[in-house]
């Protein structure tokens, strides 16, 4: 594994000149990054096709297919964590991201440093879990390891979100964990999103593990995993 350490490629779609010159600079400079910038959805699903990249910083407001669309496309055959640009600090836009299957989102106008802060947490979280154990209950076995989920035997597609979300849930069994902690053990504390964010992707969870009584809605005090 690759620690906190950045580096490799990160691709950046976005197609305003100030904002994408801003950011490929700050985060080659900074961060040692290589930063793929393009500047319209079709070429990074292109792209990705052809070369895998460890982490996407997409754009909503995109000529031609929008960032919703790129995600959507991205995440029918890859688990690269996302993190989208939103121009308005919206919680429609933010909600529809993350039900297609974002990681997180910065709302413009933001800092690079603040951006290259997430870009951090989401790696260090999709990347740099050093307890690599199997973890299971009821049907369900989540490899840290390898980051695989199955259900009864079947591989399950999360998104990097729900496969820390359940990590955490199967991590405490029967207890209830209340929105804001998921939001601080998951997301990390200063994550803005609210917590609807979390009903989201339990919501996600319940219905990719098929098992809608798995995790349980505690009424107003969260949810906690049913052993
Ligand atoms: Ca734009």
């Amino acid at each position: 594994m690759t620690g906190n350490a950045t580096g490799g490629v990160l691709l950046l779609v976005e197609d305003d000149d100030s904002i994408g010159r801003l950011v490929k600079q700050y985060l080659e400079q900074q961060d040692g990054w290589r930063v793929l910038w393009l500047r319209s959805g079709e070429e990074a699903v292109a792209e990705l096709r052809r070369h895998p990249v460890r982490l996407v910083v997409l754009d909503i407001g995109l000529p031609g297919i929008d960032g919703f669309e790129v995600c959507r496309r991205l995440r029918a055959g890859s688990k690269v964590p996302i993190i989208m640009l939103t121009a308005r600090d919206e919680e429609p836009d933010r909600v529809a991201g993350l039900e297609l299957g974002a990681d997180d989102y910065v709302a413009k106008p933001f800092s690079p440093r603040e951006l290259a802060a997430r870009i951090k947490a989401i790696l260090r979280r999709a990347e740099n879990r050093t307890e690599d154990i199997v973890l299971t209950a009821r049907d369900v076995v989540l490899r840290r390891d390898s980051r695989e989920v199955t259900v009864r035997g079947e591989q399950v597609e999360l998104t990097s979100k729900e496969f820390d979300l359940l990590a955490c849930f199967l991590e405490h069994p029967g207890i209830v964990l209340s929105r804001e902690r998921l939001l601080d053990l998951v997301w990390g504390m200063t994550y803005p999103g609210g917590t609807r964010t979390v009903d989201v992707h339990v919501a996600q969870l319940r219905r990719k593990l098929d098992d809608p009584e798995g995790i349980r809605t505690v009424r107003g005090a969260g949810y906690k995993l049913v052993p």
